[in-house]
């Protein structure tokens, strides 16, 4: 299927309220061009650099979130353009960012990736830690904490998935001020829709499978 058709096929069949985050990752620059030509604006790369080099060719009416896991001497590279990072799980990253946006001016928004899956490999906070996180993150100026991001297991078990969405939209639900709970792949998005979803991170549904 081509890129543009699987965008208005996914666009279809999901509320007008949830943003899709095009996770364009090891795709080549012509096909987030597809992509972008087809109306997607908010695009997701999971490494500082690809992303970059990806911002420098395309249009800046793009919307770049980081979905990655971020060492914190790569925040610099990013810290003037990027929109959202979806993967903040330290203070010491937090604090990273704060600097970083601050020398560039900024607010950068955040999302706090929390561990809901039973995989000890996965990033995140705990769920318990949660309170504490967004106190902290509170004293910074330069970072508005928007909302949660979290990843379920990678299983076909789709009630281990569902009950591990649960987790994180309690909590999105338990804090008022968070705007966004991003939470759904191309494999599991509709079940993140059902538990309350509004941003999904959509990679092989939009352009394929990864051959790396
Ligand atoms: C790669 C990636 C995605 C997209 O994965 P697909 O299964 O291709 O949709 C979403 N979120 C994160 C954090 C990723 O690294």
């Amino acid at each position: 299927m081509k890129i543009e058709n699987n965008i208005s096929a996914l666009k279809k069949s999901i509320p007008e309220y949830v943003d899709i985050v095009a996770v364009s990752k090891t795709k080549p620059i012509k096909d987030l061009k597809k992509a972008y030509h087809a109306g997607q604006r908010i695009f997701g790369e999971n490494k500082v650099q690809e992303m970059v080099l990806k911002f420098d060719k395309l249009p800046k009416d793009i919307e770049w979130h980081m979905i990655g896991h971020v060492q914190t001497n790569k925040v610099k590279y990013m810290a003037s353009f990027v929109n959202t990072i979806h993967s903040v799980d330290s203070h010491k990253l937090l604090k990273e960012i704060q600097k970083q946006a601050f020398k560039n001016n900024r607010k950068i928004k955040c999302l706090i990736q929390v561990r809901i899956a039973n995989e000890d490999t996965k990033f995140g906070i705990e769920p318990s830690e949660l309170n504490d996180f967004l106190n902290f993150s509170k004293i910074l100026p330069n970072i508005k904490i928007t909302g949660l991001m979290g990843m379920a297991s990678f299983t076909d078990n789709k009630n281990q998935i569902r009950n591990e969405f649960r987790i994180l939209s309690k909590l999105y639900n338990d804090f008022n001020d968070l705007k966004v709970l991003s939470m759904g792949m191309s494999g599991d998005y509709q079940i993140g829709i059902e538990e309350g979803s509004t941003m999904i991170r959509i990679g092989s549904k939009i352009f394929g499978e990864r051959n790396f």
